[in-house]
C-alpha cells in the first residue's frame, strides 16, 4: 500500500455515464497500479437534483464494468456537521460572510458592471457588515455565505497542464453556501478531499475553473495540496461538445442495447490515454500494469462510436457462450423450464445446444442483443418461397431430387452421430461435384435465409428429427 488515495466523487442527478465512468477509470486505474486506494464519495449538495436512483444506478454500473473500490464514504448530506464547523470557523476568522443581497438587487448591479464594460462578479455589498449588523439581518432576512477572495491573480499547477492562470478579482467573493447546513459543491468537496486525505485530485477538465476557488479554501485553512489532475475534454467527431447526437449514452444505455463491460472500458480506457505500445485491445488487468498519468493527454479526445462497435464485436467473438448466456435475454424467444429451453416453435433444447446457438449466432451479431434474433430460425416457425431452395440457375427438379438423397443419407445416420462433424462428412461425400446444389438447398431448407450459420451446424442443433421434418417441408415445397 502507498499513500496514493483517489475518489471518483459524482453528484446522483443522472445516470453514470460514459464520461464519468472514463473518469472513475482512470481514478481506480491510478490506485490499483499505485497499490493505492480508490474509494467512491456521492456528492449529493444538489438536492433538489439528486436522487437515490441515480446513485444507484452509478454503483450497480461501476460494479458491472468491473470497477470496484476500496472504501464507500457517506454522502455529503450525511456530514452536514463538518461543513458548518468549516463555514463558522471561515466567518469567525473574517474569511467568509453573510451575503443580504436578493436576486433581483445582484442581477441589478450585474447588469450595470456589464454596462461599464466591466466582468460581473458580486459588488461586495455586504463584505464589511458588521458582526453584530449581520446577526440581526439574519434574523428576519433570507442569506447565503460568500468567502473572500484577493484582488489578485492566482498561479497553479495542473498535473497534465503546467501552470495556470486564473484572476480572482474576475471571480469576485463566491458562495460556498446558501446556509450553514447547506454548503454548496466547492466546499464539501474540498472539504471532503481533505479530510479523506485525498493525494490525487483526478477529474474532468470542466473542472479547472472551480480549482481556483478550491485553492482558495486550502488557503484559508491552512491545509496541504492535493496533486490536481484534470482529465481532457471528451469531443465529438465534428469536435463539439459530446452529446448523446454523437452517440453518447448512458452505461446503462448501452448495456441494455447489448454492449460488453469490457468493449466499453477498452474504449473509455483510450479517451485521453495513450498507453505505451500500439496494442489498443486491452482487460482491466492489462490497464492496470500499464496505466501512467503521465501518459494521460491533455488534447481532447475524440468520441468514435464506430471504434467502441468495433471493440465489441471482438470481445464478443471472443467470449465463451458460457460467460455470454447468462447476459441474453431469452424472454422472447421461449422459456427456461429447469435446464431445458423451450422455444417458442416448440422445440426443446437442452442447455449444451443453447450453448451451440450462442456459438453461431455470435459470429453474425455485433451486440449481445442481436445473437438470438441473428438465428431465430431455432426458435419460431419461418417460411420461404420454393425459389429461395435453388441454388443459381439449377432446376427445381434437381433440388429435389439432391434434398431427397440429403434425406435418406441422414435418416440412415443414428441420433447418436447426428452431429456436425458426420453430416459434413456426408455432404462433402456426395457433393464433390457442385457442393452448392446440396450446402444451399439445405441451409434454406433449415434456416429459410439466404445466409446463416453452415448448414450441418444448423442440422446438428436441430437434431435428426426436426431436421428431417425440415427437409420434408422443403421438398413438398418443390412441386
Ligand atoms: N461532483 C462532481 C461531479 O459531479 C465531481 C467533482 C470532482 O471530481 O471534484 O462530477
Amino acid at each position: 500500500m502507498t499513500n496514493v488515495r483517489v475518489r471518483f466523487a459524482p453528484s446522483p442527478t443522472g445516470y453514470l455515464h460514459l464520461g464519468s465512468a472514463r473518469t472513475a477509470l482512470f481514478n481506480f486505474l491510478f490506485a490499483r497500479s499505485q497499490g493505492g486506494t480508490f474509494l467512491v464519495r456521492i456528492e449529493d449538495t444538489d438536492r433538489e437534483r439528486s436522487k437515490k436512483e441515480f446513485e444507484e444506478d452509478i454503483f450497480e454500473n461501476l460494479k458491472w464494468l468491473g470497477i470496484d473500490w476500496d472504501e464507500e464514504v457517506l454522502k455529503q448530506s450525511e456530514r452536514t456537521q463538518i461543513y458548518r464547523g468549516i463555514i463558522e470557523e471561515l466567518i469567525k476568522k473574517g474569511l467568509a460572510y453573510y451575503c443580504f443581497c436578493s436576486k433581483e438587487e445582484l442581477e441589478l448591479r450585474h447588469q450595470e458592471q456589464l454596462t461599464r464594460g466591466e466582468t460581473p462578479r458580486y459588488p461586495g455589498t455586504c463584505r464589511n457588515l458588521t458582526p453584530e449588523e449581520a446577526l440581526s439581518k439574519k434574523k428576519e432576512q433570507n442569506y447565503v455565505i460568500r468567502l473572500k477572495t484577493p484582488e489578485r491573480q492566482i498561479t497553479f499547477k495542473d498535473f497534465l497542464r503546467g501552470e495556470i492562470r486564473a484572476d480572482y478579482r474576475q471571480i469576485g467573493d463566491f458562495v460556498i453556501a446558501k446556509k450553514e447546513d447547506e454548503p454548496l459543491y466547492v466546499l464539501a468537496n474540498t472539504v471532503d478531499d481533505y479530510y479523506q486525505g485525498i493525494t490525487h485530485v483526478i477529474r474532468g477538465e470542466e473542472f479547472i475553473s472551480t480549482t481556483p476557488r478550491q485553492l482558495l479554501l486550502y488557503k484559508y485553512l491552512e491545509w496541504p495540496l492535493p496533486i490536481f489532475v484534470h482529465l481532457p475534454l471528451v469531443l465529438g467527431q465534428d469536435r463539439s461538445k459530446l452529446s448523446k447526437r454523437h452517440g453518447a449514452k448512458s452505461i446503462k444505455e448501452y448495456r441494455q442495447e447489448g454492449y460488453l463491460p469490457e468493449a466499453i472500458l477498452n474504449f473509455i480506457a483510450l479517451l485521453g490515454w495513450h498507453p505505451e505500445g500500439d496494442e489498443e485491445i486491452m482487460s482491466l488487468g492489462e490497464m492496470i500494469k500499464k496505466f501512467k498519468l503521465e501518459k494521460l493527454n491533455k488534447s481532447p479526445a475524440i468520441f468514435n462510436i464506430s471504434k467502441l462497435n468495433y471493440f465489441n464485436r471482438f470481445y464478443l467473438k471472443n467470449k465463451k457462450p458460457d460467460d455470454i448466456i447468462e447476459l441474453i435475454d431469452f424472454s422472447q424467444h421461449g422459456q427456461w423450464l429447469g435446464n431445458e429451453f423451450k422455444a417458442k416453435n416448440g422445440v426443446s433444447y437442452s442447455r449444451e445446444k443453447v450453448l451451440k446457438i450462442i456459438e453461431l449466432g455470435k459470429e453474425r451479431a455485433s451486440f449481445i442483443t442481436e445473437i438470438l434474433a441473428t438465428v431465430n430460425f431455432f426458435f419460431e416457425d419461418f417460411d420461404y418461397p420454393a425459389q429461395l431452395l435453388i441454388w443459381k440457375d439449377s432446376s427445381f427438379e434437381k433440388i429435389k431430387e439432391n434434398l431427397n438423397f440429403i434425406k435418406e443419407r441422414l435418416e440412415k445416420l443414428s441420433s447418436d452421430h447426428f452431429n456436425s462433424e458426420k453430416i459434413k462428412a456426408i455432404l462433402d461425400e456426395m457433393s464433390s461435384h457442385n457442393k452448392g446444389e446440396f450446402f444451399w438447398p439445405l441451409r434454406v431448407a433449415l434456416s429459410g435465409k439466404d445466409a446463416s450459420p453452415p448448414p450441418f451446424e444448423l442440422a446438428d442443433v436441430f437434431g435428426k428429427e426436426r431436421t428431417l421434418a425440415l427437409i420434408d417441408r422443403a421438398i413438398a415445397k418443390l412441386i
